[in-house]
């Protein structure tokens, strides 16, 4: 029996497993195992030429995995999901399944520090060209498109900005440019729910608030199912072209029984298998005992950075608070459009003093921690110009919404009375 939902609180505790099979246990067991005893050779080489589906080797597949696989694309309302060893994987992968040497895609200058490195750098390396626009304006994605672009790229709730990407409006445009909008919903799982409004692909760091505990590094793709391939057969080639790799499989085709997971399908069977970037099944688990408190976590993320947010903003030593709650106009409008359940946890601000005031106030907190992460259980804090986006020219870092004085909170979910605690005390001394 599987139980049936459409509300993210059961779907998290629910979706993809109900019971063991083989032990009746009601955990989802880890299945910490690389390979799975084949009945015979026919039921090998069936497995191998995909003519029946099953396990063959945990770098592409794991049952403990396919819990996960299952679970987000039902939060998401997904055809399908790949889980990967990380959310830095997760964007390559959503890359490479369409662009190819001589390829290019447009992205949002909003992103992740990282993100920008890979998309900037390393893909270059590769010969795809990332051509970068402001998503202040969506109209930049169809004019930096040509007939070589495979796919647009944005963040749903990008730090340090914390400014809503238009998902609905850039998603209708992607739509009649006939290129996938995929969207990086990291910061806001639950909350917005991105292929409802447009989007055709989801890319998670599961690191984040999915595992919501600082233990794992994990990442995924969920396939919207949505996008049509074969309409646009000329620009996506990888898809719908025979695959030299897979004895001439096309994937529109190959997955036809399966349902709209052509994307998907691909990544796994060819990226994953290539590449390697498996989540291991014990990181899986971990991600999917986090998942299953995540509506709950995200209620009270969101309700403690509203306060966070409403404190800092009357706090003299502030000189001005970044949180969508915040926000007027347009940026406001756009919040409010895909953010159904709350702003979410994460909340920036500059304070007056600077640089110099920015780092005393990090090395004061007691509480908090200063690390390179968010979306735990804890309140975080970091300095992101030294940080996490100190690779990038002070050009681009601007571009992004980091400046020298800017903290980034990723406020947790103790309680309320603590964390402001914590905050005064640290802004005594910045
Ligand atoms: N996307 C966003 C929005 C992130 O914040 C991060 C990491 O900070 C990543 C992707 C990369 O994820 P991971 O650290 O799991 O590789």
């Amino acid at each position: 029996m599987t139980v049936k939902s459409s509300n993210p609180e059961t779907i998290v505790l629910h979706a993809g497993h109900r019971r063991d099979e083989a032990t009746k246990a009601v955990a989802v067991p880890i299945y910490q195992t690389t390979s799975y005893l084949f009945d015979d050779t026919d039921h090998a080489s069936n497995l191998f030429a995909l003519r029946e589906p099953g396990n063959i080797y945990t770098r592409m597949m794991n049952p403990t995995t396919d819990v996960l696989e299952r679970r987000l694309a039902a939060l998401d309302g997904g055809a399908a999901a790949l889980a990967l060893a990380s959310g830095q994987t997760a964007s390559t992968f959503a890359i490479l399944n369409v662009a190819q040497a001589g390829d290019n895609f447009v992205t949002s200058t909003d992103l992740y520090g990282g993100t920008w490195n890979l998309f900037a750098n390393t893909l270059k390396q590769f010969g795809i060209e990332a051509r970068f626009v402001d998503p202040a304006d969506p109209q930049g994605f169809v004019r930096a498109t040509d007939e070589r672009t495979r796919a647009w790229y944005a963040e749903t709730l990008p730090n340090p900005k914390l400014q809503v990407f238009p998902v609905r409006e850039v998603g209708e445009l992607a739509e009649r440019a006939g290129v996938p909008l995929i969207v990086d919903n990291t910061a806001a799982p639950v909350l917005a729910r991105p292929l409802q409004h447009g989007a055709h692909i989801l890319v998670y760091s599961a690191t984040k608030f999915l595992g919501g505990h600082g233990t794992s590094i994990g990442g995924a793709i969920v396939d919207g199912g949505t996008f049509d391939w074969e309409r646009h057969a000329t620009r996506f080639p990888l898809l719908t072209q025979p695959d030299p790799s897979y004895h001439g499989a096309v994937w529109t085709q190959a997955a036809k029984p399966l349902g709209p997971v052509a994307y998907v399908l691909r990544a796994r069977v060819t990226l994953l298998r290539d590449i390697g970037a498996a989540l291991s099944p014990f990181n899986a688990f971990q991600i999917i005992q986090g998942m299953e408190t995540l509506a709950l976590r995200m209620r009270v993320h969101s309700d403690n950075a509203a306060a966070v947010a409403l404190f800092l903003s009357k706090q003299p030593k502030v000189e001005r608070v970044i949180y969508p709650g915040l926000q007027s106009g347009e940026p406001r409008r756009r919040a409010d459009a895909l953010l159904k359940h709350g702003y979410g946890g994460l909340v920036g601000f500059e304070l007056k003093g600077g640089a110099d005031s920015g780092r005393r106030f990090i090395d004061s907190l007691q509480m908090f921690y200063h690390v390179a992460n968010i979306g735990d259980a804890r309140s975080l804090a970091i300095h992101p110009a030294s940080t996490t986006h100190s690779q990038l020219s002070a050009e681009d870092q601007l571009a992004t919404g980091v400046t020298p004085g800017y903290v980034r909170l990723s406020v947790g979910i103790e309680h309320i009375d603590d964390i402001l605690a914590d905050l005064t005390q640290a802004l005594d001394a910045a």
